[in-house]
């Protein structure tokens, strides 16, 4: 197909809210009652639902959702939470917020997401917890982290804020396992505007999580309250809750609309010869059983042969596409190279797989309001610009 710069701009991902969700926001707030209350527990009994019948509460976000995640699996100062680097650094932030260190394993290339045997390697007398990362949606190999996890006596703080929808050997993410954490910020495959969700194992760490989402407040009678130990201001409001309840319904059909559009890019990514100038697609289907939800379609840039080489190349690419009209993402800069972590001793070199990908990794258009045509569009605007950008 021909590109023409007239078309309209192609955001790399565009939130959908629909007008009957814009009108269950105008009610909850003709109602009376607009911060947490009932739009919030039947968001989570709604959630529960999704995730076989276990308990879930929601949060403010998924930052704090994992942070409570942390607390309510007691880690804190003196322990290790072995992660990954490539994620948003929110993921190491939080194991910093409650006194623990991050240590940060190399990642798969493959599947770019924790390399477990890194993550076995890794593991010393402080380590207390893995918290994995499904990127773009795409889970580990479940069975093997969950066997890692119970030969050497750990928690698993599944960050999961992008993998709603997705599953492993059929079974939802979040509805097995340790704790997963969920986020459902404007970018997410089902969004609150902001918020998160957290799947427990108990009634009894359910209501931990409650009272840390609200001071720690514990209230009794009609006048009693007391607080055992303090928490945080961490509690969705029935606004977000609403948009969520409008969304939840529309989940099936996000997930399959996303998976044909990212079937399309395979086809596309073939049809404009991506392979063959050296850019790394993501793998179309686990053989070992994971199914991404496609939160996001990501592509590894060749940067040692573009223009500009590894410290300019993706920024180049990412320059023209945008004259072009398409908008482009960086999900992520390995975290590990970030100055704070720098001074906490990381350094370039340590971590090869994630750095190199960490510096050509690019998010491309995905989102379900998109058409086949847009996917040919960027893909074949991607190779063209790549032709013209090689060394
Ligand atoms: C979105 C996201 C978070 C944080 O969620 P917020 O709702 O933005 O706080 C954490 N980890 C990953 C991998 C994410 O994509």
């Amino acid at each position: 197909m021909t590109v023409t710069a007239a078309q309209p701009f192609l955001p790399f991902v565009r939130p959908e809210i629909d007008p009957e969700t814009i009108a269950e926001v105008g009610k909850v707030l003709a109602s009376g009652w607009i911060t947490s209350g009932p739009k919030m527990q039947a968001f989570e009994a709604a959630l529960s639902d999704v995730f076989g019948g276990r308990p879930v509460r929601t949060f403010a976000n998924g930052s704090a959702t994992m942070e409570i995640a942390l607390r309510v699996a007691n880690i804190g100062p003196g322990d290790e939470v072995i992660t990954t680097p490539i994620s948003w650094v929110a993921t190491a932030n939080v194991v910093l917020a409650v006194g623990a260190r991050p240590v940060f394993v190399d990642i798969d290339p493959r599947t770019r997401n924790l390399d477990l045997d890194a993550v076995e390697a890794a593991i010393t007398p402080r380590t207390r917890a893995i918290m994995p990362v499904y990127l773009s949606g795409l889970p580990v190999d479940m069975d093997r982290l969950y066997a890692i996890a119970g030969k050497h006596q750990l928690r698993v703080i599944e960050d999961a804020a992008q993998a709603i929808d997705s599953r492993w050997r059929g079974q939802r993410i979040g509805a097995f396992g340790d704790l997963a954490s969920f986020s459902f910020q404007a970018n997410k495959n089902i969004t609150t505007v902001e918020g998160g969700c957290l799947v427990l194992n108990s009634p009894e760490e359910a209501l931990r999580a409650e009272r840390l989402r609200l001071q720690g407040v514990i209230r009794t009678g009609m006048d009693g309250m007391d607080v055992e130990e303090p928490g945080g201001k961490f509690n969705l409001t029935d606004v977000n809750a609403a948009i969520g309840l409008a969304q939840l319904p529309k989940l099936a059909a996000i997930t399959a609309k996303r998976a044909a559009l990212a079937e399309t890019y395979f086809r596309c990514a073939a049809d404009t010869g991506l392979a063959e100038l050296g850019i790394e697609l993501p793998l179309p289907l686990d053989p070992v059983g994971a199914t991404t939800n496609w939160h996001m379609f990501q592509v590894v840039l060749p940067t040692d042969r573009l223009r500009g080489g590894p410290a300019q190349a993706r920024s180049h690419v990412m320059e023209a596409l945008r004259e072009q009209g398409i908008g482009t993402g960086v999900h992520y800069p390995p975290i590990h190279l970030f100055t704070y972590y720098r001074s906490l001793g990381w350094r370039e070199g340590m971590l090869p797989h994630a750095e190199r990908i960490g510096r050509g990794i690019v998010t491309l258009p995905l989102f379900p309001a998109m058409h086949a045509t847009d996917v040919e569009r960027v893909c074949a605007t991607l190779s063209e610009t790549c032709k013209r950008l090689s060394l």
